[in-house]
């Protein structure tokens, strides 16, 4: 054995310690020692590899993408596998295991109700999604998302079709609008607050929560007040008799199917001086102009700066192109919760001790960044790719690399960089947002 190989096996010797796996096929049916197949793998990175144990050379990631190495003999859920090819073969410069980054609505139980249905994603799906949980709902037309509060401020977008929505203020000023696709609501914590669903196909809508854990099972409902307080302290508050009380709703309705509402105008006339004009709790995302737009694709950003009720949430909406790529950023704030509402791409987090994981995304998925994580999306479809990114935030923030590296001068940038000025100053020198194929 020659002397440098000597030394690998030292280093071969403390990895097989600390990762004891006796054998390893080399495909010719002889068995291989994995000390001398790690001594040959340490060798072509052996100066790369002191630091721990787990880490591998570049050359060594690489080939483990080669000839049999990534084969899988035993038993795969394909399905899956195809849904998701980077992480079935992650690119080489993946490393370490970051939390989990994906979840999809369609894998989760759904609540079925006459009227409707709804499921949801939380932390417990999504562990590290600490700040936004989201829930996912259907409501055919005139039914009702029965009236109810609860303790996390509520963004919405509407997905499909149309609703009717109110929200009460505690100074007993109502508001009442009708929203459409792509328009968004806002109800405060506390708020009571109702969702019909309108004429035609009713509505399907996404609700995004300023609490992790919210689950949508955990709400205050207007039926379960009246059924829980005793009928004689009803009859005091409202005048309704024993023989009323025993009409109303023993159980919670939480979602039913109901009668079409009149005409929006005709709420806001019964309303009169109680209706709430000032506070605006909708947003007609449908009509608002981009906030950036470049060959690569469009973004929307709505937050407080623009939807002043929004005080808690802060959102981007992004349009990307076939091939094109929301460039590589941050956001210097807070995590970012994403769903993904139509076409698929593929999005890699780069955490902090160069942990990174890449994986594939489609329509009614979730993606989480943990906060600070570097990351970029790339519209991997032949489709424009839609997606929002949700922060638990009053600001939309976001830091982009090829801004941060065009402000560096030039002996600071190739110090880092180990690149050639000339190489350097040919990225784009401005944040871009979106950048084409
Ligand atoms: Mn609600
Ligand atoms: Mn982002």
């Amino acid at each position: 054995m020659p002397d440098n190989d000597k030394k690998s096996e030292t280093q071969a010797n403390d990895l097989r310690d600390a990762d004891p796996v006796p054998e390893i096929n080399d495909g010719t049916g002889h068995p291989v020692s994995r000390r001398s197949f790690v001594g040959v793998a340490a060798m072509a990175g052996a100066s790369l590899m002191s630091s721990s144990a787990l880490a591998q050379s570049r050359q060594q990631a690489e080939s483990g993408r080669q000839g049999d190495n990534a084969s899988d003999p035993g038993p795969e859920n394909t399905t899956l596998l195809n849904l998701n090819p980077n992480s079935n073969k992650p690119p080489f410069t993946d490393t370490g295991n970051p939390a989990p980054m994906w979840y999809s609505f369609d894998i989760t139980p759904k609540r079925l109700e006459a009227g409707g249905w709804t499921h949801q994603v939380t932390d417990q799906a999504l562990p590290s999604s600490k700040d936004l949980a989201g829930v996912n709902m259907r409501l055919t037309a005139g039914s009702f998302r029965e009236l109810h509060w609860h303790l996390a401020d509520e963004w919405a977008i509407m997905l499909a079709g149309k609703a009717r929505v109110s929200l009460m203020q505690p100074n007993g000023k109502m508001f009442i609008d009708d929203v459409e696709t792509n328009d968004l609501w806002y109800f405060p914590a506390g708020f009571p607050h109702s969702i019909q669903g309108l004429e035609g196909d009713g509505c399907e809508f996404l609700l995004v929560f300023d609490q992790g854990n919210f689950s949508e099972d955990d709400t205050f409902l207007i039926s379960e007040f009246l059924a829980h307080v005793p009928p004689e302290i009803v009859q005091k508050n409202m005048g309704w008799t024993r023989q009323e009380w025993d009409q109303l709703p023993a159980t919670q309705l939480y979602i039913f199917e109901a009668e079409l509402p009149g005409p929006l105008e005709d709420d806001k006339r019964f309303l009169g001086s109680n209706l709430e004009t000032t506070n605006q709790y909708t947003f007609k995302m449908s009509k608002m102009p981009p906030t950036t737009t470049n060959t690569g694709g469009m973004v929307r950003v709505v937050d407080s700066g623009n939807f002043s009720v929004s005080a808690n949430v802060a959102a981007a909406q992004v349009i990307l192109k076939p091939g094109g790529l929301r460039e590589l950023h941050w956001h210097p704030n807070v995590s970012e919760w994403q769903y993904w509402i139509k076409g698929k791409g593929r999005m890699t987090i780069v955490n902090a001790e160069g942990k990174a994981r890449t994986m594939d995304f489609n329509a009614d998925d979730v993606g989480f960044v943990p906060s600070m994580a570097g990351h970029y999306i790339e519209n991997t479809g032949d489709e424009d790719l839609i997606f929002l990114e949700m922060f638990k935030a009053p600001r939309y923030l976001a830091v982009s690399l090829n801004e941060w590296i065009a402000r560096m001068p030039d002996k600071m940038a190739q110090a880092h960089l180990k690149l050639p000025v000339s190489v350097i100053r040919r990225a784009p020198q401005q944040k871009n947002n979106c950048l084409p194929r």
